[in-house]
């Protein structure tokens, strides 16, 4: 086992993928492993994204602005993690604050995928899925409108959001709150289901937690009598090649009844999603001055007379552009003259799809594309709206707080299956006909 730790720390250190933000350091990796091995217990290592605080390690969550932040406290589910004898490996890369779909929005440079360097690996947990794929290593991301369903699909790993209010959120630094939970990503099925386990349940220390999902032996349970609903305008919608193998996959799915029908809710997903999670993540981000903490003090430029332009000079200089672009448009959404045209007429329509989705999955799973295309390659800028548009089939799930995973299907193309809220397990099923044989003594 402590050779296997050995050789996967070796070619982390190169990281050629660019997938960490911050690497443990070696020694520390081998003593907490041979103390585990000590007690009798397997050493597991994990990765954590960037935006999921881990006391004494760097937690920058993709930015500038939090470029030296150390938190003093561990996130609920990194303290589970740890009496469950997993060992951080890393801080992954991600998109700044969550916000994109392609792991290119990083202030610490893009991550590439394992399957095809030039091609983006899927956002914003892009070095989770990329990790996942490249070492065999399970991870936690974070999931506010797909953030683990994206680079699960495109770098052909597995990945889960689950039910919204399962999972602690206590010690993620927060983008928008009621669309977010922190969710598992790993290479294969039973490894997702394996920290979902361990992660899920109520905590005094979030709120919104409100029970505990069982989802132990679900990956291996089969779909026998399983029902399924599969949009057909949300087929219209994907490239060619991507409809092709999701059609293939369909034929595996033995024994589950399918039934296809439009989902015309589809369509308001996209907006109603971006003013919600923008608005969210105005206010969210208003608590970065880069002045208590985050960035070290020789790089803050010379203090000014007046305090508000000050702060605003900060942000400027530390916040990346798309995350400068949210925090206007979340400001806007929530103005006085606008609010009501925009924010309010973005929850109707948040219900709107919510009461349809409730409805359909309360017999059925829904199963479509986890992406509608294949992973792009690596563009550096590209237009909100092609990004925005990535995110077609995704966000719904969070929109309706309901548990959404995705399963490898082909190369950089994944399954996603949406059931009802605590249902997780009906998600691991499917997932679970797509298993893949991956070896590695931790998994
Ligand atoms: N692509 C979406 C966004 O940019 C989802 C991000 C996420 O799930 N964190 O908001």
């Amino acid at each position: 086992m402590i050779d296997e730790l050995e050789s996967l720390l070796d070619r982390l250190e190169e990281d050629p993928l660019n997938a960490f933000i911050t690497l443990r350091s070696r020694e520390e990796v081998l003593r907490e492993a041979e103390e585990l091995l000590r007690k009798g217990l397997i050493p597991r290592p994990i990765t954590v994204k960037d935006n999921i605080s881990t006391k004494g390690i760097r937690t920058t969550a993709g930015s500038k602005i939090l470029k030296t932040y150390v938190p003093p406290f561990d996130a609920t589910v990194v303290e589970k993690l740890k009496r469950n004898g997993y060992i951080i490996i890393g801080k992954t890369n991600m998109d700044e604050f969550g916000m994109g779909s392609t792991g290119e929005n990083s202030a610490y440079g893009p991550t590439k995928n394992p399957l095809d360097p030039s091609k983006v690996p899927g956002g914003s947990s892009s070095g989770a899925g990329a990790a996942a794929r490249a070492y065999s290593l399970p991870g936690l991301g974070s999931d506010t409108g797909g953030s683990v369903r994206a680079p699960a699909a495109w770098c052909s790993v597995f990945g889960l959001k689950p039910t919204y209010g399962s999972v602690s959120r206590y010690g993620l630094v927060p983008y928008a709150d009621s669309l977010e939970q922190i969710s598992p990503i790993g290479p294969t099925a039973k490894s997702v289901e394996r920290l979902l386990e361990i992660i899920a349940g109520k905590d005094d220390k979030d709120a919104t937690t409100v029970g505990k999902t069982e989802v132990s032996g679900c990956s291996e349970k089969g779909v026998e009598g399983m029902k399924a609903f599969v949009p057909e305008n949300a087929l219209d919608m994907v490239d060619k090649d991507v409809k092709a193998e999701f059609e293939r996959a369909l034929k595996k799915l033995d024994g589950v009844e399918l039934e296809f029908s439009d989902l015309e809710e589809l369509e308001l997903a996209v907006p109603a999603y971006y003013v919600i999670a923008m608005a969210e993540a105005s206010s969210n981000l208003a608590r970065y001055d880069g002045i208590r903490y985050g960035v070290p003090p020789e790089e803050l430029p010379p203090l000014t007379e007046n305090f508000y332009e000050y702060v605003a000079e900060v942000r400027g200089k530390f916040f990346g552009w798309e995350v400068k672009r949210r925090i206007v448009t979340g400001s806007t959404v929530l103005s006085a003259g606008y609010s009501e045209e925009l924010y309010l007429r973005a929850l109707k329509a948040r219900r709107k799809i919510s009461e349809k989705l409730y409805n359909i999955v309360k017999d059925k799973v829904v199963l479509m594309p986890t992406m509608p295309t294949k992973p792009p390659s690596l563009a550096g800028e590209r237009r909100p709206r092609e990004l925005f548009a990535m995110d077609v089939l995704t966000v719904a799930a969070n929109l309706a707080g309901l548990p959404a995973g995705s399963a490898p299907i082909a190369e950089g193309v994944g399954l996603q299956a949406v059931a009802a809220r605590w249902r997780d397990c009906d998600v691991l099923r499917i997932m679970g006909v797509f298993e893949r044989p991956v070896e590695a003594p931790w998994l």
